[in-house]
């Protein structure tokens, strides 16, 4: 379970969330639990996290180890405020920042590098869905993205399947239309790298999860856990979403 703050809260704030939150799920031994805050809140995060099952991760990383990179976070910079993961390929880096699946791909590689745990994040957009085309999209990501790793690099990765439409919108994809959508990434990656690997790999749902529609969700066997956004922001409104 994971959950993504975009670009909210300052260190005192995350400070005062990890508070709250960490009594909330330190016997939720049936999940992991990621947050990832905005990079200058990792070290509070990991600070106030130590002895928890709660893991901390950067929001992106760069495909570089150093270098001329103005904005860029290397591997070896989050792994010293503590992070173990990495989102990578999130929508909204794909919509305002100019992310491919080229780069996408160069920053999962990154990741693993450095033993960080890429959470690749595909999905389709509105215009797609209703066009019938979200197989398509999901596979053709799949393809110039996640199919570039080895076998090895991908039996370390997660996948969060984040449909553009239901981020941060209030519409979350029904439990059906979310499933369908992990069989067809399970199938790529079946075709890929085998169906062990199809059978292991973790396939995260993104895109308005709430407590009240988590259970729902997870009760999808497709589903292997939650990508969270803004119901990541309230303390118990996360733990509510790990302990489903
Ligand atoms: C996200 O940021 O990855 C996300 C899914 O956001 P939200 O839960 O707010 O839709």
């Amino acid at each position: 379970m994971a959950g993504n703050w975009k670009m909210y809260k300052t260190p005192a704030e995350t400070t005062a969330f990890f508070e709250k939150f960490r009594p909330l799920v330190e016997k939720s031994e049936h999940c992991e639990i990621v947050i990832c805050p905005p990079f200058t809140n990792l070290s509070a995060a990991a600070a106030v996290a130590k002895g928890s099952p709660i893991r901390i991760g950067g929001q992106n990383i760069a495909w570089a180890k150093e270098g001329a990179f103005t904005g860029e976070i290397s591997g070896s910079m989050l792994i010293a405020a503590g992070a173990t993961h990495a989102i990578v390929g999130h929508s909204e880096r794909r919509q305002y920042f100019g992310e491919t699946d080229a780069s996408v791909l160069k920053r999962a590689q990154a990741a693993l590098e450095y033993g960080l745990t890429p959470i690749v994040c595909v999905g389709e957009r509105l215009e797609e869905r209703e066009a019938g085309r979200t197989a398509e999209v999901l596979k053709k990501q799949f393809a110039d993205g996640i199919a570039g790793l080895t076998e090895q690099q991908f039996a370390k990765i997660v996948i969060a399947y984040e449909p553009v439409w239901a981020i941060g919108t209030g519409k979350t994809a029904t439990p059906e239309i979310a499933a369908d959508a992990h069989r067809v990434i399970r199938g790529e990656v079946a075709a890929k790298f085998g169906k062990d690997a199809a059978a292991q790999v973790r396939i995260l749902y993104g895109g308005s999860v709430k407590a009240d529609n988590v259970k729902a969700l997870m009760a999808q066997p497709e589903i292997d856990g939650t990508l969270v956004g803004g119901a990541s922001l309230d303390a118990v409104s996360f733990a509510s979403i790990v302990n489903f």
